[in-house]
């Protein structure tokens, strides 16, 4: 077993009660003077440590704010430093935009549970002053952060106030300490995940045994449909130069999709979680961009997305529940036929949504195929074998959709049984729908 902190950051509006949106635009005008400062003193050849202890002295802000400032602007300088042989530009001496007031949890900012049920917050603007509220958001995030005020493994952390596109949001940190994660190396079920732009594939094999426990395909078309809408409408405006509505809809994209992947994690996990003592293993994200063969610019920007983030937010959970991740190297998992006598490898086997290898004919979706390509290569990088395998489950389907439903998959179930003849390995079409079904009533 592994101690690990999980450290996420959670994004909220302000709805103020007390004082007023000019009063927080002063605090962060104030920052925006101490990191000028900062930077100038920097260049100036000042020890960084006379920085740490000239500037608060200084500034219009409680200690511990102007501490984490200081800090916030020597790392900006630090981050210059480290990539300075990759051509990384050095700071600009002076920022006319306001700067991010970062401030601790306590003396800082302080958050509260309301009677009603509501997230209290207080701002301290400046020593004696300040602005009072209560935070507004996304039911996810106003959960995740309840609970962080309520149990005990849990601390909220510092908080960034910034302003973005006329608003103003409050950046609240939470880490979790010492949590438990499970060692990759001693799991008994290997589930193999493969992400794509309109679902996520998952098969589990058992550690020991080495067949197939379980697969599903959990689809979600809205985040496709909704980011390709978005994209479309980004174009547009673009082209009329509309670049503030740019950035509104960006937002209302951003917001949709974060939104929907938080529930499609949440599905992955609660599916992985049936299994005793579960290893989750992605293909290599680095490996993956290096890979990706998609050719034009447009599809590299919207694939590379739910890549990264649904993956993150997996993860997340995922640690939460105590199960580990691990990754394994994505060359040819979806080309290659998964079964152990045949392992033909060509791209032709691949399209689409259906693979077919030219070898020895085996069918399957090539998603959820390809998963159990990804599960077959942790075996190999831990065994250096891969379990003989020559049949798969018929697939599973289920779709996450906006609404929050997750429905049965359209018919498609059945013509995707996979196998090297349909009628050898494919489960009666009855078997499979009443399983997905099983699986569907689990998700919300
Ligand atoms: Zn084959």
């Amino acid at each position: 077993m592994q101690d690990s902190e999980l450290t996420h950051t959670l994004s909220f509006g302000l709805i103020i009660h007390e004082g007023t949106p000019e009063d927080l635009h002063t605090a962060c005008r104030e920052a925006r003077r101490m990191r000028n400062e900062v930077n100038r003193l920097d260049r100036e050849g000042w020890d960084w440590n006379d920085i740490r202890n000239t500037v608060p002295e200084r500034a219009h802000h409680v200690k511990n704010t102007s501490q984490q400032l200081v800090e916030k602007a020597l790392d900006e300088i630090k981050t210059y430093l480290d990539h300075r042989e990759d051509g990384w530009g050095r700071p600009h001496p002076y920022i006319h935009e306001t700067y991010p007031l970062r401030m601790n949890h306590g003396e800082g900012y302080k958050l509260s549970l309301t009677d009603a049920g509501d997230v209290h917050f207080r701002v301290t603007t400046q020593p004696y002053q300040y602005v009072k509220g209560v935070l507004r958001g996304s039911p996810d995030h106003l959960e995740r952060v309840k609970t962080a005020l309520q149990s005990d493994g849990w601390r909220v952390g510092t908080a960034e106030l910034v302003s973005a596109h006329d608003e103003w949001r409050l950046r609240v940190t939470v880490t979790h300490e010492h949590h438990t994660v499970g060692t990759p190396e001693e799991a008994d079920a290997v589930v193999g995940v493969d992400i794509n732009e309109d679902c996520v594939a998952l098969a589990a094999m058992n550690r020991d045994a080495g067949d197939v426990l379980d697969s599903v395909v959990i689809e979600y078309p809205d985040i496709k449909r909704v980011r390709h809408e978005y994209f479309t409408k980004r174009k547009r405006m673009q082209q009329a130069g509309q670049i503030a509505f740019e950035d509104v809809v960006r937002t209302e994209e951003k917001d949709f999709v974060h939104d929907q992947l938080h529930k499609v994690s949440r599905d992955v996990v609660r599916w992985v979680s049936q299994f005793e003592n579960p290893v989750i293993v992605f293909e290599d994200l680095k490996d993956m961009r290096d890979a990706i063969d998609y050719g034009t610019r447009m599809n590299r920007r919207l694939h590379s997305l739910p890549f990264a983030k649904l993956r993150s937010f997996i993860t997340y959970k995922a640690a939460l529940e105590g199960i580990p991740e691990d990754d394994v190297d994505p060359e040819y998992t979806s080309q290659r036929c998964p079964r152990t006598a045949c392992l033909h490898t060509e791209r032709a086997n691949r399209r689409r949504k259906r693979f077919k290898c030219k070898a020895c004919g085996f069918q399957d979706h090539a998603d959820r195929k390809a998963a159990v390509c990804v599960a077959q290569e942790w075996f190999n990088d831990q065994d250096g074998n891969v379990p003989s395998l020559d049949t798969l489950p018929a697939v599973e389907k289920v779709r996450r959709t906006a609404s929050g439903l997750c429905e049965e998959a359209d018919a498609h179930g059945a013509v995707f049984a996979s196998g090297v003849t349909d009628a050898e390995s494919a489960r009666p079409a009855r078997e499979a729908r009443v399983e997905l079904k099983t699986v569907a009533s689990t998700v919300d």
